[in-house]
């Protein structure tokens, strides 16, 4: 039997995106046989205060920067074109609309993960798509799932699918940091992005 055709769907605030978001979505997408992953950056995060969170437009730019250099990757500008709230929820209903014939991945980090079980509907999401949590520095992600996330139904915690990425102890707050503290980030992200917050003073 043919295996079912797939699409990754990374959502993140990326502010800014860096190479721990894309080193995942890459490992992702070859570990599992996905045709695209689609970059989703947020809208209004319901977890953030949105003082703290650059533009929409300067976040969408810089992860459209970051993907040009992958075939498989795409942005989607899906949730910073909806009013209110970003949902995860909404995002993977809306993608389950346009692809009706994919298996969906929702991929986050191994500390996003821990904090599905305050999301919104997430039962729902999970009914919808696949969950991958990717390892992150400090996440024993066997704990995780022994621990955490027990109290999901069996159903569900089968659909929360985890791998190793290598690890990559970038964070878009360090990166936030150092800017402020003139302080290299040379390396941390693509050298677009790089190019662009400088031009555009982000983080000072
Ligand atoms: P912050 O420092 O504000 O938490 P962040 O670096 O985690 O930012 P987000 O845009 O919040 O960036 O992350 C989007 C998704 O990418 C989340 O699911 C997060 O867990 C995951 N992620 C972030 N950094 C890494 C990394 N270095 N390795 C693997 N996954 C990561
Ligand atoms: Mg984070």
């Amino acid at each position: 039997m043919e295996r079912k055709k797939a699409i990754g769907i990374m959502g993140g605030t990326f502010d800014p995106i860096h190479y721990g978001h894309l080193v995942t979505a890459e490992a992702v997408r070859s570990e599992f046989g996905l045709e695209k992953v689609y970059f989703v950056p947020s809208g209004n995060p319901p977890h953030k205060d949105p003082k703290e969170v650059s533009d929409s437009q300067h976040r969408y730019l810089m992860t459209f920067l970051s993907i040009t250099t992958n075939f498989y990757f795409e942005t989607s500008p899906i949730e910073i074109n909806r009013p209110g709230k970003s949902y995860a929820y909404d995002t993977v209903k809306a993608f389950r609309d346009n692809f009706p014939d994919y298996d969906l991945y929702f991929i986050t980090g191994a500390d996003a993960i821990k904090e599905i079980l305050t999301w919104h509907r997430v039962e729902e999401v999970l009914d919808l798509c696949y969950f991958v949590a990717a390892t992150r520095p400090g996440y024993n992600l066997d704990d995780l799932k022994k621990e955490e996330l027990k109290v999901l139904p069996p159903e569900y915690l089968e659909r929360i699918l985890i791998i190793e990425v290598p690890a990559m102890a970038i964070s878009s707050t360090d990166i936030k940091k150092r800017v402020r503290e003139r302080k290299p980030i040379k390396y941390l992200l693509p050298e677009a992005v790089e190019h662009y917050i400088y031009k555009k003073k982000l983080y000072v």
